[in-house]
C-alpha cells in the first residue's frame, strides 16, 4: 500500500506514514521523511489516509477534509520519481537498514531535497552508488554466513537482550575494545536497541559496570514489556473484531459497537498508564548510566590534577 505526502508529494509505502503510538497506531498526512524535516503533520489534509486510518480504527493525525492542492516541496513529477525508487531500494534492503539508521538515511535525503547536498539519486546508478554520492555507506559483502551467523547468535540468547533480559535483536561483539574483529560466536552478544543506544554512547567497561548495579530496575522493565505486550495483543484482537463488527454491520455508529468502543478505550487507557510507567522507569534507568559516566569523567579528570 502506498500513499502520497501531502508535504513532499513522495509516493511510498504506507510505512512511511505510521507512527507506533501506545496503542493503536497512529497515520500521519505527511510522510516520516517531512516529519523529521520539522513539518507538523496538523497542517495538512490527506484524505486518502484519512480514510485508511478510519478503516483500520487508526487515529488520524491532519486537517480534515479535502487535500488543498498545494505546492509539493518537491516540485519536478520526475525528481519525485528518483527520490521513491531510492527510498524503495532502502525499505527493501535489510542489509542497509541493518547498518544505517533510519534517521541518518532520512537526513540524507532531506539534505539533498534541500540542495544542501548538491546531488538528486539516480535510476541509472545503483543503490551503492546513490548512498555514496549522498555520502552514506554500506557494506553490501557481509553476506548470507553473516546472516545465519546472526540469527544463530539470537536463537542462543532466546532473543533476549544480554543486558537487560528484555527482547532484543542487536548482535555486538561483546567487547568492542579489542579491536581484534574477533567474530567467533563467542564473541558475540545480543542486546537491544535501548542497551545497545546508551552502551554505544560510553565505555563498554563502565556500562557494564553500572548495569550489574541495577538488577531490580532490570527485571521491572522486563515485567513492563511482557504486561504491555500482553494488553497491546488483548487490543489488536480486540480491534480487528470491532473492524469485522462494523464491516458486518455495515454502519459505523451502533450501540453493540459503541459498548465495544467503550472497551476498547479503558484497555487503551490502561495502557497508556502503564507505558507512562514503563517510560518513567526507562528514563531513570537512563539518567543511571549518564550519572555515572558523568562521574568516572570527573573522577578521572581529578586524577590528573
Ligand atoms: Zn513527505
Ligand atoms: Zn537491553
Amino acid at each position: 500500500m502506498k500513499f502520497q505526502c501531502s508535504s513532499c508529494g513522495l509516493r511510498m509505502n504506507s510505512g512511511h506514514f505510521k507512527q507506533a503510538g501506545q496503542v493503536n497506531p497512529r497515520l500521519t498526512s505527511i510522510c516520516d521523511l517531512c516529519i523529521q524535516r520539522g513539518e507538523n503533520p496538523e497542517d495538512f489534509a490527506n484524505e486518502t489516509v484519512s480514510v485508511f486510518a478510519q478503516c483500520l480504527l487508526y487515529s488520524f493525525i491532519g486537517k480534515s477534509g479535502e487535500d488543498v492542492a498545494n505546492a509539493f516541496l518537491v516540485a519536478a513529477k520526475e525528481a519525485r520519481k528518483r527520490y521513491e525508487a531510492f527510498i524503495q531500494d532502502y525499505d527493501g534492503n535489510s542489509l542497509a537498514r541493518q547498518q544505517l539508521a533510519r534517521q541518518d538515511f532520512n537526513q540524507a535525503v532531506i539534505d539533498s531535497e534541500k540542495g544542501q547536498i548538491d546531488f538528486v539519486p539516480q535510476l541509472d546508478l545503483t543503490f551503492a552508488e546513490n548512498l555514496q554520492k549522498l555520502g552514506l555507506k554500506v557494506d553490501f559483502k557481509l553476506n548470507e554466513v553473516d546472516y545465519i551467523d546472526r540469527e544463530r547468535i539470537r536463537v542462543k540468547y532466546n532473543y533476549r537482550c544480554q543486558y537487560c533480559g528484555r527482547r532484543g535483536r542487536s548482535v555486538d561483539h561483546k567487547n568492542p575494545v579489542s579491536l581484534s574483529r574477533n567474530n567467533d560466536l563467542d564473541n558475540l552478544i545480543l542486546s537491544c536497541s535501548e542497551c545497545n543506544r546508551i552502551k554505544s554512547n560510553m565505555p563498554y567497561e563502565l556500562f557494564v559496570e553500572l548495569n550489574k548495579q541495577i538488577p531490580q530496575a532490570n527485571r521491572k522493565l522486563v515485567r513492563y514489556e511482557n504486561a504491555l505486550a500482553t494488553l497491546k495483543g488483548e487490543f489488536e484482537q480486540r480491534r480487528r473484531a470491532l473492524a469485522a463488527q462494523m464491516h458486518l454491520k455495515g454502519v459505523v455508529t451502533d450501540p453493540e459497537l459503541n459498548q465495544l468502543r467503550r472497551q476498547n478505550k479503558k484497555l487503551q487507557d490502561a495502557i497508556d498508564s502503564l507505558t507512562s510507567d514503563y517510560n518513567a522507569l526507562r528514563n531513570v534507568r537512563e539518567q543511571h548510566f549518564m550519572t555515572g559516566w558523568r562521574l568516572s569523567q570527573i573522577s578521572k579528570r581529578e586524577d590528573i590534577v
